[in-house]
C-alpha cells in the first residue's frame, strides 16, 4: 500500500472507532429534563405492578409477591444490593363480609368497608340505635357509658386542599374515633368516609383502638351513603335511627412482611447515603396506584435518573418499605435494623404522583446555601420554595430517630383524597405528564443530595467518624 491507500485504510478503519465513542454523560439539569419529557422508568413500575400484582394488603402472600415483583425490578435495571429484609408483624384482614342497613325509620342499604384493625360483629351482624356525632371532639365529650348498647356514627368537613391539610383535620375521625366510641361503651362505629370525592366508595385506612379497649366492629362510610344517613337523622324527628352491621375481618397474629432495597452505589460509599422511600403496600380494596405505586416509581425512576449524570458521589438508597398502611412496621423495622448507620438525607414520596409545587427542608436555617441552590435548581420545573420544616414521611423513621436532614418534596393534593384508600385508587387516575414532572423534580433534587460533598444538615465538613446518634 503507497502512503495514501494507507491513510485511507487507517481513516475508514477510525469511523467505527469514532461511531463508539461513547457520548458524555448529561449534566444533572439535561438528565432532569428527559426526564420530565420523556422517563418512561416511572411509568413502567407502577403499570407494572398494579397489573402483575394488584392489591397488596400488608403481612399477606399478596404483599410478599409485590415486595418480590419490585426486588425484580430494580435488578433488572442495575440498582445493586437488592435486597429483602424481612420483619414479623401483626397482620388484620378483612375478611368478605361487610354489610350496613339503616334498619329504621327509613330501612336502606348503606355502603360500608370495615376500617384496618376493625373488630368483627357476631355472625348475622348487630344492630343498635346510631347516636349522631358531627365532630370528634363531640364524641370526645360524649359522657362515659352514654353509648352503652349503640353505634356511634362520626361525621366530619372535609375539603381538598392543596397541601392536604385537610386530612390533618379530618383523620382523626378515622384515627381515634373509633377507640374513643368503644371506650364509651358504643357496639359498634361508623364513620363518614375521610375523602373528598362523592362516589360510592368507601374509604378504609388504619383505626387503633387504646390498651385496654377491645376493637369493636368499626367501618367507613361512603360520602353518599353518610350524608344519606344525615339527612335520615334530619327527618327522623326524634325517632331513633337504628343500623344493623355485619362484618368479619380478623387478626391473622404475627405474620412476615419486609423492606425491598436497592442502591446505586456511589464513588465513596462511606459517605452516608441519600435514602428515598415509598411503601409497597396497599389497602386490600385497590392496586394502589396512587397509594403508593406512584411513590415507589418516583424514587427509582429519579435514582436511575440522577445517575444518569455520572456515578453520584454518595450512594443513593432506596427504601420500599412494608406494611405502611397498618401501622409503620417497616418504617420501624428498618430504623431499628439500621438506626446505627448514618443517613445524609431522607427524602419519602407518598402522596400520589400529581405535580410537585413546594420544596421544604429542615435545614433551611443551618445549610441555606445548600436549601437555596436546590430551590433555584427546581424553580425552572415550577417547584416554589417553601418556608414549612420538613417533617419526611411515614417511612422516613430512621432519620427522624437519627435526627437528621429530611426534605419534603410537596405534590398537589387538590383530588388526592378522591382516590385514598377507594378501589377507584388505580392506573388510570395517572396522568403521565404530572408523573414525569414528579420525576424530573426528584431527579434534579436527589442528584444534587447524592453529589454534596459536605453535611447536609450543618452545611459543614462531614465528620470523619458517624456521627453521634441520638437517642430513639
Ligand atoms: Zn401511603
Ligand atoms: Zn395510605
Amino acid at each position: 500500500m503507497n502512503r495514501t491507500m494507507t491513510a485511507l485504510v487507517a481513516l475508514v478503519l477510525a469511523v467505527p472507532a469514532l461511531a463508539t465513542t461513547p457520548a458524555p454523560p448529561p449534566t444533572l439539569e439535561q438528565a432532569a429534563d428527559r426526564a420530565l419529557s420523556t422517563d418512561m422508568h416511572a411509568w413502567d413500575f407502577v403499570e407494572g405492578i398494579t397489573t402483575e400484582v394488584g392489591p397488596r394488603q400488608a403481612g399477606t402472600e399478596a404483599e410478599a409477591r409485590g415486595r418480590a415483583w419490585a426486588a425484580q425490578w430494580l435488578k433488572q435495571r442495575g440498582f445493586q444490593n437488592v435486597a429483602v429484609e424481612p420483619f414479623m408483624m401483626d397482620t388484620w384482614v378483612p375478611g368478605d363480609i361487610a354489610r350496613a342497613r339503616v334498619t329504621a325509620p327509613f330501612a336502606q342499604d348503606l355502603e360500608v368497608l370495615p376500617l384496618g384493625n376493625s373488630g368483627a360483629t357476631p355472625a348475622g351482624g348487630i344492630e343498635g340505635e346510631v347516636v349522631f356525632f358531627r365532630t370528634v371532639d363531640d364524641l370526645r365529650a360524649a359522657p362515659a357509658g352514654s353509648l352503652t348498647g349503640k353505634f356511634a356514627y362520626i361525621s366530619h368537613q372535609m375539603r381538598p386542599a392543596q397541601d392536604g391539610s385537610h386530612y390533618g383535620f379530618a383523620g382523626p375521625v378515622r384515627w381515634v374515633g373509633p377507640g374513643l366510641a368503644a371506650s364509651k361503651g358504643a357496639v359498634g362505629v361508623v364513620i363518614k368516609s375521610v375523602g373528598t370525592d362523592h362516589h360510592r366508595n368507601p374509604h378504609t385506612g388504619g383505626t387503633s383502638f387504646p390498651a385496654g379497649i377491645d376493637p369493636i366492629p368499626a367501618g367507613a362510610l361512603s360520602l353518599p351513603d353518610a350524608e344519606n344517613l344525615e339527612r335520615m337523622f334530619a327527618r327522623a324527628a326524634g325517632r331513633p335511627v337504628t343500623l344493623k352491621l355485619e362484618m368479619n375481618p380478623r387478626q391473622l397474629g404475627k405474620t412476615e412482611s419486609g423492606n425491598v432495597v436497592g442502591e446505586i452505589v456511589g464513588r465513596n460509599p462511606s459517605l452516608p447515603p441519600v435514602l428515598l422511600a415509598c411503601h409497597i403496600d396497599s389497602w386490600w380494596n385497590s392496586p394502589g396506584a396512587f397509594d403508593d405505586g406512584a411513590g415507589c416509581a418516583i424514587v427509582a425512576a429519579a435514582a436511575l435518573n440522577a445517575a444518569k449524570a455520572g456515578q453520584p458521589l454518595r450512594t443513593i438508597r432506596v427504601l420500599m418499605a412494608g406494611a405502611e398502611e397498618t401501622g409503620l412496621w417497616g418504617s420501624q423495622a428498618y430504623s431499628d435494623a439500621h438506626i446505627d448507620e448514618a443517613i445524609a438525607v431522607g427524602i419519602e414520596s407518598d402522596f400520589g404522583a400529581d405535580r410537585v409545587w413546594r420544596f421544604d427542608s429542615n435545614f433551611r436555617e443551618s445549610n441555606p446555601a445548600l436549601h437555596k441552590r436546590i430551590a433555584a435548581a427546581v424553580a425552572r420545573l415550577g417547584v416554589s420554595s417553601g418556608t414549612e420544616v420538613a417533617g419526611g414521611g411515614a417511612d422516613l423513621n430512621i432519620v427522624r430517630d437519627q435526627k437528621g436532614a429530611l426534605i419534603d418534596l410537596q405534590q398537589d393534593g387538590m383530588r388526592y383524597f378522591d382516590l385514598h384508600h377507594t378501589p377507584d385508587d388505580t392506573l388510570d387516575k395517572i396522568d403521565l405528564v404530572q408523573l414525569r414532572q414528579n420525576v424530573a423534580v426528584w431527579t434534579q433534587v436527589v442528584g444534587i443530595l447524592a453529589n454534596e460533598a459536605n453535611s447536609i444538615l450543618t452545611g459543614g465538613p462531614i465528620p470523619s467518624a458517624p456521627p453521634i446518634m441520638q437517642g430513639k
